[in-house]
């Protein structure tokens, strides 16, 4: 038996913050509580000035991604080693089936890549096609393979995406099953057309990206899933949701069954970043892509007010040199996607607590509580008994600024490069392992388990 004692530091769960002592024992939160004495063979840690935290959970992660520019850069092992660093202990990565596959062939073909992991993982199931059959895969991934959350998307038409009315019957399959869909909100027709006409007029460069897609494209996209949701009560998911004018729709439907993910990058960098020729703005290259100073503001706001649930990276770094160059001569093949999965945690602590955008609950409810409730998570999120024992031990007062160099992901690039971060996750214990101490990593034998779901009644 290993018991490890952690005294004196800040608890902040996303409902309270308290000062106690919390006692591991194995994979497990054994004890919250005052002066908790010292089992014989506990080694005790002080916590004194520093928080404990729950381990971030990333709901929205790409590891090892393929694409016609080779595999997203990092895989399950170099992406589960960032994310310990940035305090995120687990993580929802995808299964993308080609058109015609099978489901289940298509997940255990993905298990077998996310092997690797060291950290815990689950899945969304992508639904990139749609024929009645798939009713059964969904039934039995839900059922049997605990997957409860399904993956579409509106944009990348002719590819993975899948149009309006494929997406309404995927939607009444999930919703007969109580599982949950997820989209992706962009209008793929109205994307490719706006795409063929800029290259059609020699506009090839990166910053065409974001001309291709301006909000309306994802506004409207958002506006018709409301309206499919609001049918087939599915619980909708809409992932990295982007501007304004989509958070405008959400609120005007006023759904119990939607619930609105964002990620850092659409709070913290704004369209600006397009504004030259140089092809290093291809790292800015995401879809959606990046809007405006005042969409960063009123995301703010959202979160703010707890209208936005949860903040996903995204996370999905290629190369500018041998993945995204080979989009140089035509933004369309610029593989869409940055990485950030281990300063999800420290950007939203610099820029939204400190600046008292947000509490510290709300940090936490948005780095962690939120996703393991909607994603039915049951041992996670949360500092209390019985509870998985993935904790970071917080630090708030170290100073650090974000370059390609010392960062943990690999990519040779770096979409935060010369942001300045204040507090830093500075030991993080996934199921009652120390993985990660200032800097060191202990993550020998380490190895992440595949995360079962449930749906939430
Ligand atoms: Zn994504």
């Amino acid at each position: 038996m290993s018991f490890i004692l952690i005294k004196n530091g800040t608890i902040i769960n996303s409902t309270a913050s308290f000062v106690a002592d919390v006692l591991i024992k194995n994979k497990s939160i054994a004890l919250i509580g005052q002066n908790i004495p010292k089992p014989l063979s506990a080694t005790v840690i002080d916590a004194s000035g520093k928080f404990i935290i729950p381990g971030g959970i990333d709901p929205h992660v790409h590891l090892d991604l393929p694409t016609p520019a080779g595999n997203s850069s990092d895989d399950f092992y170099t992406g589960s080693k960032a994310a310990f660093a940035g305090g995120t202990t687990s993580f929802i990565d995808f299964v993308t089936p080609s058109k015609g596959e099978s489901l289940i062939k298509a997940l255990n073909e993905r298990k077998a890549v996310a092997e690797n992991s060291l950290a815990d993982y689950s899945f969304h199931m992508g639904i990139t096609w749609w024929d009645p059959s798939l009713e059964a895969e969904i039934k039995q991934c839900i059922e049997k393979e605990g997957i409860t959350s399904f993956k579409t998307y509106l944009a990348y038409k002719g590819s993975i995406g899948i149009s309006y009315d494929e997406l309404f019957e995927a939607m009444k399959a999930v919703a007969k099953y109580n599982g949950m869909i997820t989209v992706h909100c962009e209008d793929g027709d109205k994307v490719l057309e706006l795409q063929k006409q800029l290259i059609k007029e020699g506009k090839t460069s990166p910053r065409f990206h974001a001309q291709s897609r301006p909000a309306i494209v994802e506004a409207e996209a958002v506006e018709k899933v409301l309206q499919m949701a609001s049918i087939t009560q599915c619980k909708t998911y809409l992932v990295h949701i982007s501007a304004a004018l989509s958070m405008q729709k959400i609120k005007e439907y006023n759904l119990p069954n939607v619930i609105a993910e964002t990620c850092p990058h659409y709070l913290l960098l704004n369209e600006s970043v397009y504004d030259n020729d140089n092809f290093d703005t291809a790292k800015y290259v995401i879809s959606p892509p990046l809007r405006s100073v005042d969409d960063n503001k009123i995301l703010w706001k959202k979160l703010s007010d707890n209208c936005i649930k949860t903040i996903g990276t995204d996370h999905c770094p290629f190369n500018l040199i041998g993945q995204k160059d080979a989009g140089k001569d035509n933004f369309m093949r610029i593989p869409n996607g940055a990485g950030s999965i281990e300063y999800r945690l420290s950007l939203l602590y610099t820029y939204g607590v400190l600046s008292g955008k947000i509490s510290k609950e709300q940090w936490v409810a948005l780095s962690s509580a939120n996703a393991a409730e909607i994603f039915g998570l049951s041992n996670k999120g949360k500092i209390a008994s019985c509870y998985d024992a993935d904790i970071v031990i917080w630090n708030p007062e170290t100073e650090s600024c974000i370059t390609t160099e010392n960062q943990q992901q690999r990519c040779d690039s770096n979409i935060y490069e010369g942001f300045t971060l204040k507090g830093s996750a500075e030991m993080v214990f996934s199921k009652g392992q120390m993985v990660y101490d200032k800097g060191d990593f202990f993550i020998k034998g380490i190895k992440g388990d595949f995360m079962s779901r449930k749906v939430n009644k």
